[in-house]
């Protein structure tokens, strides 16, 4: 029987999900028996569209459609836990089963303690993450760096430190990202800040690090993270879907040398970022300067995993003037007090904002400030933010009690 802690090599029993899968199938198999074996009612899960730029997020009731989403798409910058929200009613009558990156997965916690996603309901199969690449820097990196046209690619991956290609004609080539990201491109800059390497608030933590030997290439590493995800390996080894072996202590002992240094680089960009922005008046003279491009389009608020409200405060006359553009710097300063307590630096808010503004930058540089000072770490537990709404007659009864003036009380 397997258990929280546990680590173990595994691949699809299937040869064709083997074959299809990024390390051997692993994620495709175990998806597929949480479906087949009735654990949840559906899967959520990403597949390919109309090329390796263009990842499409999938809810899927029929196990054998769910081999069409084998692969690892790094290209595809998309966020799943606010699709659960806004689409799936917070998964609140549906058991689903989904593949998470680090940041999906934090994602999903922050919507549940805001009672936004019934995380009961969601069996995360954690993917641990080196990053993703904008599609559309992606597309400029491979034609100026790789002197090939992006359309011809038809598999990228980054493997050992390299973002590598695949053409249609059979061509590999590969460049350091080290190399391609002091020149500009590489992983978004929010990825490179990230440091949920492994996602181990998931149910399974997946990767291809610490696969050595005849296996590298061929199986996943699954760390087990909880019950949910010990019952759910059981069930599909015992099923006949997945085969395990040991891990390699060897493996072992290397990723997590490679989860350490990915922190490390992770911390060396946050350093540089963030040293970048400048403190105090320069600080919030580059966010307004920056901001000022602002065209009140709303994608920032949309794709924020953070901004669920039906009445947003933005959209509220007496706070923010309506029909200016630019809109009133206090538009952004909403945003910050309410979700930098608790951003988890997916990007979201900068991927899809119209004019380019490094949204996710301010906001993240804002979480890890409040991070030091608070020590509160977002989406990887439920505890509840630092600026956590009160109940408001309790609290009107504390302060008339206590004849206290601090409305948030935070420092006792
Ligand atoms: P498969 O059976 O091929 O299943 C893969 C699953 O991933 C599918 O369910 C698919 O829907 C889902 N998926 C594909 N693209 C995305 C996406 N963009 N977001 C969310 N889900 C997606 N492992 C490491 O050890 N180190 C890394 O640095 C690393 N970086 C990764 C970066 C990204 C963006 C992704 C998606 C995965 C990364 N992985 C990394 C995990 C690794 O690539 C494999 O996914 C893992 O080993 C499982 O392999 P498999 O054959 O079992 O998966
Ligand atoms: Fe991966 Fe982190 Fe980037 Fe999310 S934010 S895609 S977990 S590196
Ligand atoms: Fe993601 Fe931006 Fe929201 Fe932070 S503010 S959680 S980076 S969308
Ligand atoms: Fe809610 Fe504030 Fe986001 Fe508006 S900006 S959706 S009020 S959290
Ligand atoms: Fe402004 Fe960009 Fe947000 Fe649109 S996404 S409202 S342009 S900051």
């Amino acid at each position: 029987m397997a258990a929280k802690g546990d680590m173990v090599y595994a691949w699809a029993a299937d040869a064709a999900c083997q074959e299809k899968g990024e390390c051997g199938g692993a994620v495709t198999a175990l998806l597929t028996h949480a479906l087949e074996s009735g654990m949840v009612d559906a899967v959520l899960a990403i597949k390919k569209g109309q090329d390796i730029y263009d990842a499409v997020p999938t809810l899927i009731t029929d196990p054998a459609e769910i081999a069409e989403t084998a692969g690892s798409l790094h290209c595809g910058t998309l966020l799943l836990s606010k699709l659960v929200k806004k689409y799936l009613e917070g998964a609140e009558d549906m058991r689903i089963a989904m593949p998470v990156k680090g940041c999906d997965a934090m994602g999903l916690y922050e919507l549940a303690k805001r009672n936004q996603v019934n995380l009961d309901n969601v069996l995360m199969i954690g993917l641990n993450c080196g990053g993703s690449v904008s599609p559309v820097l992606a597309r400029k990196m491979i034609a100026e760096k790789f002197d090939v046209d992006p359309d011809s690619v038809v598999k990228e991956e980054i493997d050992k430190g390299q973002f590598i290609i695949v053409t249609e004609d059979g061509q590999h080539k590969g460049i350091s990202m080290d190399d391609l990201e002091e020149e500009g491109y590489g992983r978004r800059s929010n990825c490179r800040r990230c440091k949920m390497k492994v996602p181990r608030q998931a149910d399974l933590a997946c990767g291809n690090w610490g696969v050595i030997g005849d296996q590298a290439g061929k199986a996943t590493f699954v760390e087990v993270c909880s019950e949910k995800g010990a019952n759910l390996l059981d069930g599909a080894v015992k099923a006949g879907a997945l085969k395990t072996g040991a891990a390699n202590p060897k493996g072992i002992e290397i990723r997590g040398k490679v989860e350490n240094a990915m922190l490390k680089l992770g911390d060396k960009w946050r350093a540089k970022d963030f040293e970048g922005l400048g403190e105090g008046k320069e600080r919030l003279q580059k966010i307004m300067d920056a901001t000022s491009r602002c065209i009140k389009c709303y994608a920032c608020i949309e794709n924020c995993p953070i901004c669920y409200c039906v009445e947003c405060s933005t959209k509220k006359s007496y706070l923010v003037t309506p029909g200016q553009v630019p809109p009133p710097f206090m538009f952004h300063l909403i945003r910050y007090a309410h979700i930098s307590d608790s951003c988890i630096n997916c990007g979201q808010c900068e991927e899809n904002c119209a004019m380019d503004i490094p949204n996710a930058l301010f906001m993240h540089a804002l979480q890890a400030d409040l991070q030091e000072m608070f020590g509160h770490v977002p989406g990887v537990d439920m505890e509840l933010p630092v600026l956590a709404l009160v109940e408001e007659q309790t609290e009107r009864k504390r302060l008339s009690d206590t004849g206290s003036d601090q409305i948030f009380n935070i420092f006792e």
